[in-house]
């Protein structure tokens, strides 16, 4: 494509937040008489699906202990549903499998789907939770679990497929999606805030309004729109706590095991729904059974051909590097130093046999020659901020939760084009500086 020079509506990314607001703005605009496809344009430094929603394990779920969280959830799978085809997107269902020090969190889960309508069984006790996993899968054997939260909704989608099928849709509608052009700074007005060209190394684009879906490189954006490095929040004490560092990375640990996908069937041979167990019962070496963990550690995976095997991941871990040094490229397998190693494999894999009989001797299937694994970046309480910066700079920055989030380009393109729309309203970088923060979990994973 040749290089534009201006754009009404300019994003920056050509991943899930990025596409998604780029087909549902140009369907909104049409819709209300005030252009269409041709007054979007999406640029990418790489490819479509180049970031973290192209390396993606891809689960959709709506299981949140955040109310927020939970009801937005439910719309974007609605997003999912709405196409399973294009999306490729399979719904299997969703598990929370967990130990007694998350049973009370997990209830209330289960109560607040009930309310809104989204189909779940709860099972509790040690007793019931077994046989209700040994019904599904006739091998279960985990330990140390009180409490199974079957969501019969969710599943996963295939990364780089569904990706192209947003953009599919946005291109249908006329939306251009520039490759290959990466942004380097921003123009702004004389005597306003208000961003007015968007600098790429391909030459500047004039624009009207901006939209930031760049997923681990907000920190980089973030620098090059001079937005606060640290923050402050007001705590549950009703105190200021200042100089908290806006962003943090976390690396993500994901690996597949390379059995036939097969090997993880139902009792009647349908399609497993997505498995998420967390457990404070210790985990052995089922290689040489040396203690690995005391510590509450979880897992999640599912049977995917995309993968070739059983993929899925354990605890991410925090980066300590400062975040403006950290290198996010070349990202994902590419980087050589945020991927995983022998002690997620030795991890992942025994938790597996933990789980499952199945599992237990198949370490030596495990996919050590596929670099596997990235990074993430985080708000400071690890949810995202999705808000206007700088009059005419719309950030999505999801904190990582984003894959599953579909349905968050609607409500922002809604945003851009209708007013504003109640289930983004929570998700406010003045939620801060005001001390409305979201409720949290006892789950290990810092997206729970
Ligand atoms: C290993 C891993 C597994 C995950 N699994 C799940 C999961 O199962 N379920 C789930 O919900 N979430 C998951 N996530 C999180 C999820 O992938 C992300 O939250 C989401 O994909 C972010 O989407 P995005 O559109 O914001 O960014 P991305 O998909 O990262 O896209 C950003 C794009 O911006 C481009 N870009 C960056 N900087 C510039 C620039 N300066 N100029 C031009 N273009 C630029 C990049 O090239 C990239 O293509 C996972 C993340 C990782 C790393």
């Amino acid at each position: 494509m040749a290089m534009p020079s201006h754009a009404k509506y300019l994003i920056i990314g050509a991943g899930i937040h990025g596409l998604s607001t780029a087909w549902h703005l140009a369907a909104q605009l049409e819709a209300k008489g005030l252009g269409g496809g041709k007054d979007v344009l999406v640029i990418d430094k790489g490819g479509i699906a180049a970031g973290a929603s192209g390396i993606a394990c891809g689960v959709v779920r709506n299981n949140y202990f955040q109310p927020a969280m939970r009801e937005l959830m439910a719309q974007c799978v609605e997003v999912w549903e709405s196409d399973p085809k294009a999306f490729s997107y399979h719904p299997v269902g969703y598990m929370q499998i967990s130990p007694e020090p998350m049973h009370a969190d997990v209830a209330t889960i289960y109560q607040q789907q009930k309310a809104i309508g989204y189909d779940s069984t709860f099972v509790e006790g040690e007793k019931d939770s077994m046989s209700y996993m040994k019904g599904l899968f006739h091998d279960w054997q985990a330990k140390g679990i009180t409490s199974v939260l079957h969501e019969k909704k969710g599943g996963f989608a295939n990364n780089t497929a569904s990706i192209y099928g947003l953009a599919k849709k946005a291109e249908d509608l006329g939306v251009r999606i520039l490759t290959g052009a990466k942004v380097t700074g921003f123009q702004y007005g004389h005597n306003s805030e208000a961003v007015t060209a968007v600098v790429t190394d391909r030459g500047v684009i004039e624009c009207d309004q901006v939209v930031v879906g760049v997923g681990p490189w907000i920190n980089q954006i973030w620098n090059m729109l001079e937005l606060p490095k640290q923050v402050a929040i007001k705590g549950a004490d009703g105190k200021l706590h200042e100089g908290i560092p806006m962003w943090r990375y976390w690396c993500l640990e994901e690996g597949t095991l390379g059995v036939d996908p097969d090997l993880q069937r139902t009792n009647d041979g349908g399609p497993p729904p997505v498995i998420h167990v967390d457990t404070d019962a210790p985990l052995y070496s089922d290689v040489d059974g040396s203690l690995i963990s005391e510590e509450m550690w979880g897992i999640y995976y599912k049977p995917d051909l995309n993968f070739g095997g059983i993929q899925g991941g354990a605890m991410p871990y925090v980066v300590e590097t400062p975040v403006d040094q950290v290198a996010v490229d070349p990202y994902g397998p590419d980087s050589p130093d945020f991927i995983v190693g022998d002690d997620f494999a030795h991890m992942w894999c025994s938790a597996l046999a933990f789980c499952q009989k199945r599992f237990e001797g198949q370490i030596k299937h495990y996919k050590m020659n596929e670099p596997s694994g990235g990074l993430g970046c985080f708000t400071p309480d690890s949810f995202p901020v999705f808000d206007r910066f700088r009059e005419n700079v719309y950030v999505i920055a999801d904190s990582n939760h984003g894959y599953k989030m579909i349905g968050v380009g609607k409500l922002v393109a809604q945003e851009l084009v209708n007013g504003e729309s109640a289930l983004l309203k929570p998700f406010r970088f003045s939620r801060y500086a005001e001390g409305k923060l979201h409720p949290t979990s006892h789950s290990p994973f810092p997206w729970s």
